[in-house]
């Protein structure tokens, strides 16, 4: 089966599909539905989220295979699976581009094998050898090289702060994998903060405090990623400030990261905020142009993929503060080149376009406001001032989780268009985080306004 051939039949299964289950049901569970492999008669098709697809395998397997197998009487097997980013998808060994990805696909499926160590949390991925270094990181990576040279003596703590996406997580594991790597027996521990704080949580829940206590002095190298979240957390914070002085005390090394420096971290106590600074601090920036180009030679390099120059100069020049957002726009291009003869700048620049619309589609605020007012058939006030009822409050947590996930707004944006502090939209955003992990229709209602937002 030649790709075109495959392509026209797939548009006739999604008609036949739409036509069958209806527009609304479509738009809501098929709307990100792509075929992804066809391999031995067996087709797999993607979805966004584990959700989606339990639902799909749910309700919808039987009629979506029936429909598959008479359109395509090829195709034995239909499976879902799920892939929130661009997959390299091979239909046709075509040609040496395709091989190369089909073979970085089981490199990639066997490092997610080991790809975190429950242990410690590090994962392998994250390496100083693949960490390009320019002049908007050298500081932070040169004081990590210090610090894995003499742990817990020359720069401690050791404080990285800078905007998302510009490798502190990267830096922060690097570190740690370097370590273990010079000193077998030291104990190194990353978390999240959030792990942090959920872990301390739950102690106090299970009365478990003394054993909390005990394993996080027991750590040689304590790595604590995005400490901003520690903002308005009293107890947790509090109880981070003793960990902090009994490992400080043994000359353990401290190493944190956060999105802003200590002194304009909100809602944090001076004592733990004057231990934040009581060390180094240094700061990540965006990559600069050559730095970026660097990066995207490296990520295709690792992909097994080498492109030309103005590949990666037109997408450096567009994509300019967030390291994630080149790598999956280089994914894509990756991905569109196989079914391309010849990647021409014009055919690069459309590329990105597609990007920047299917999958960081910026949605204003007004937007969203305006879909979720008009799903939950509400006024628009009724959102805007605080709110009285359970259910008004809900609806209220569910736009802030929009503003945050689609709008990409920050905390304090956020609590500026709802005329809250902060703090309590951090909280209401991590509420509602946790309800759609554990109650089902509200997972729902959730993605059936995505789709709305979507389309509108
Ligand atoms: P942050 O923690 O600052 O939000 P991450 O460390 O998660 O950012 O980086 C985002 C992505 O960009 C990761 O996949 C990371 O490997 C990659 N990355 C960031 N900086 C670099 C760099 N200097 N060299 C190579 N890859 C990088
Ligand atoms: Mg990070």
């Amino acid at each position: 089966m030649t790709l075109d051939l495959f392509n026209s039949l797939w548009e006739k299964v999604v008609e036949n599909l739409r036509q069958e289950i209806g527009e609304k049901n479509f738009k809501t569970w098929f709307s990100e539905f792509t075929p992804k492999t066809y391999i031995h008669n067996c087709l797999k098709i993607s979805v966004p989220s584990k959700f989606v697809k339990d639902w799909i395998d749910k309700n919808y397997l039987p009629i979506l295979s029936k429909i598959i197998k008479n359109t395509i009487p090829e195709v034995k097997d239909v499976e879902i699976v799920v892939e929130n980013r661009p997959s390299f998808q091979v239909f046709q060994k075509k040609s040496t581009v395709i091989k190369r990805l089909q073979s970085l696909a089981v490199k990639t499926q066997k490092l997610s094998i080991f790809e975190v160590n429950p242990q410690n949390n590090l994962n392998p991925r994250y390496r100083f050898d693949n960490f390009v270094v320019g002049k908007s990181n050298e500081i932070a990576f040169t004081a990590c090289q210090a610090v894995v040279k003499n742990p817990g003596s020359l720069h401690n703590p050791l404080f990285i702060y800078g905007p998302v996406g510009v490798g502190k997580t990267h830096l922060l594991q690097a570190t740690g994998n370097e370590i273990l790597k010079h000193y077998k027996n030291l104990k190194v521990k990353y978390l999240t903060t959030e792990q942090f704080t959920n872990e301390f949580i739950n102690a106090i829940k299970n009365q478990t405090t003394e054993e909390f206590r005990f394993k996080f002095r027991d750590i040689d190298v304590l790595i604590l990623d995005d400490v901003h979240f520690l903002s308005g957390k009293i107890s947790t914070q509090e109880e981070l400030f003793h960990t902090f002085n009994f490992l400080y005390n043994l000359s353990k090394q401290i190493i944190f990261s956060s999105d802003r420096p200590p002194a304009l971290i909100p809602d944090i106590e001076e004592r733990l905020r004057s231990r934040f600074e009581g060390g180094l601090i240094v700061d990540i920036n965006p990559p600069d142009f050559e730095t970026r180009i660097a990066i995207l030679k490296l990520k295709a390099q690792e992909k097994g993929v080498f492109f030309d120059n103005f590949v990666y100069e037109i997408i450096a020049e567009k994509f300019v503060n967030n390291i994630r957002e080149l790598e999956g726009v280089l994914s894509l291009v990756i991905f569109e080149s196989q079914f391309i003869d010849k990647l021409t700048p014009d055919k690069v620049k459309e590329i990105i376009k597609k990007f920047a619309k299917e999958t960081y589609r910026r949605v204003t605020p007004k937007k969203l406001i305006k879909t979720i007012v008009s799903h939950f058939e509400i006024k628009e006030e009724d959102i805007l001032k605080p709110a009285r009822n359970k259910n008004l409050v809900q609806i209220r947590q569910i736009l802030i989780y929009f503003l945050r996930e689609f709008g990409q707004l920050s905390y304090t944006t956020i609590a500026e268009i709802l005329k809250k502090d902060h703090t309590t939209i951090i909280y209401s955003y991590e509420k509602i985080i946790k309800e759609i992990n554990r109650n089902q229709s509200i997972k729902e209602e959730i993605e059936i306004i995505k789709q709305k937002i979507l389309e509108s």
